[in-house]
């Protein structure tokens, strides 16, 4: 079950509303509004405890009021190329991932939206475990915020829902939590630095569009035929790939087609040349990720020089291909996979987890 709505489940504007609200209940002075929301995201805090500019008797009664939930880390682990993963245990036991990967110019956090995910694409380490829960509005955004508490240099300059789970099918938590993330009382993370990833979930995807900030958007392609495609992803039988590029272009901004490679299945020379009629057609750029292994002993990754290739056939017809590179391989730094490795070793031995969190 989702914990009760908090502080931390509304948007800036919302808070602010219910800070001044309070702050009058109390009879204290109006400023105090201001100096309160500033701690829920811009500098925020473990507890009012922290809140050191603030009278002691005041930070206990907050702590009471409007107390601030908390993601506890139930393991940290540092790769070698210095991405960071983080299995956060939610109070009702469930258990979800974040990924920091840093790069010379930015850091990008991958963030979760559900604790599982019915949707059961065959090479997903999310989906073979199934659907557990929606995340809440701040557990979403508290991802990003935990990170911030720690260590505020580290404060992510970009947004990825390409962690556990189907954003788009948990739109109304999804929805608060762009506006956490984005608002300069929030967070304060550009609109065009958030991606939302989706396998094309029509109805959220014309709600996304709806928003007037810049949100970016990445569909999980992974083919360019129906068939091909319903064989490697259940939900093309639900929303058909022509509808799903039909609300795309409904979207009116640069989008990204995100396309694992597996070996046999979508890698052959008329998947690129298709892929890049669809791409041409909705001035979609193209992003190529090499399978991961751990979401399905039976499928295989894509060579590299297949990759390559692939890569320069779409190219060669004018589209704008990336191979993204495996971050993070030595520490399952891919949706779902941590948990999935995890959860036998933490049934087994709670106590004396390698890279366990303070
Ligand atoms: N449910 C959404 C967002 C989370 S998955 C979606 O599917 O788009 C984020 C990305 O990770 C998706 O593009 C998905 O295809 C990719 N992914 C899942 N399993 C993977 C694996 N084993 N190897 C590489 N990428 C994987
Ligand atoms: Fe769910 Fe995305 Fe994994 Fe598919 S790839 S099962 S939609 S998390």
């Amino acid at each position: 079950m989702p914990t009760e709505a908090t502080i931390l489940d509304l948007t800036p504007a919302d808070a602010a509303k219910r800070l001044t609200d309070w702050v009058a209940a109390q009879g204290l002075p109006r400023y105090r509004t201001a100096q309160l929301l500033r701690r829920l995201w811009v500098a925020p805090i473990a507890s009012w405890q922290d809140a050191t500019e603030l009278p002691r008797e005041l930070r206990d009664r907050l702590d009471d009021a409007l107390p601030l939930p908390r993601l506890v880390p139930e393991v940290v682990q540092q790769s070698q190329d210095g991405t960071r993963k983080f299995l956060w245990a939610l109070a009702d036991g469930e258990k979800v991932e974040s990924v920091l990967i840093p790069t010379a110019t930015r850091r990008t956090l991958c963030i979760s939206s559900q604790a599982g995910c019915a949707l059961g694409c065959v090479f997903c380490a999310t989906g073979r475990m199934g659907f557990r829960r929606n995340l809440a509005t701040w557990e979403i955004a508290a991802q990003a915020r935990e990170i911030v508490i720690r260590h505020p240099a580290d404060k992510p300059t970009n947004i990825v829902f390409m962690g556990m789970g189907e954003p788009l099918l948990n739109w109304d938590a999804v929805d608060a939590a762009l506006t956490i993330l984005n608002s300069p009382e929030g967070l304060g993370i550009g609109a065009r630095h958030i991606t939302v990833s989706t396998v094309g979930i029509v109805p959220g995807m014309l709600a996304l569009a709806k928003r007037p900030e810049q949100f970016r958007l990445a569909i999980s392609l992974h083919s360019p035929h129906a068939r091909d495609r319903l064989a490697l992803m259940p939900i093309e039988k639900k929303y058909p790939l022509k509808d799903v590029l039909e609300a795309a272009t409904a979207f009116h901004r640069r989008i990204t087609f995100e396309y694992v490679l597996m070996a046999g299945k979508n890698d052959r020379e008329r998947d690129a040349v298709a892929l890049a009629s669809l791409a041409r057609r909705l001035g979609a750029n193209v992003n190529l990720l090499p399978l991961h292994p751990g979401g399905n002993p039976d499928l295989s990754a894509t060579t590299a020089t297949r990759i390559r290739q692939f890569r320069e056939e779409l190219t060669a017809r004018g589209i704008d291909a990336v191979v993204r590179r495996s971050r993070g391989l030595d520490i399952d730094a891919a949706c779902g996979q941590l948990r999935v490795k995890m959860e036998p070793k933490l049934r087994r031995d709670q106590g004396s987890l390698v890279g366990r969190a303070s």
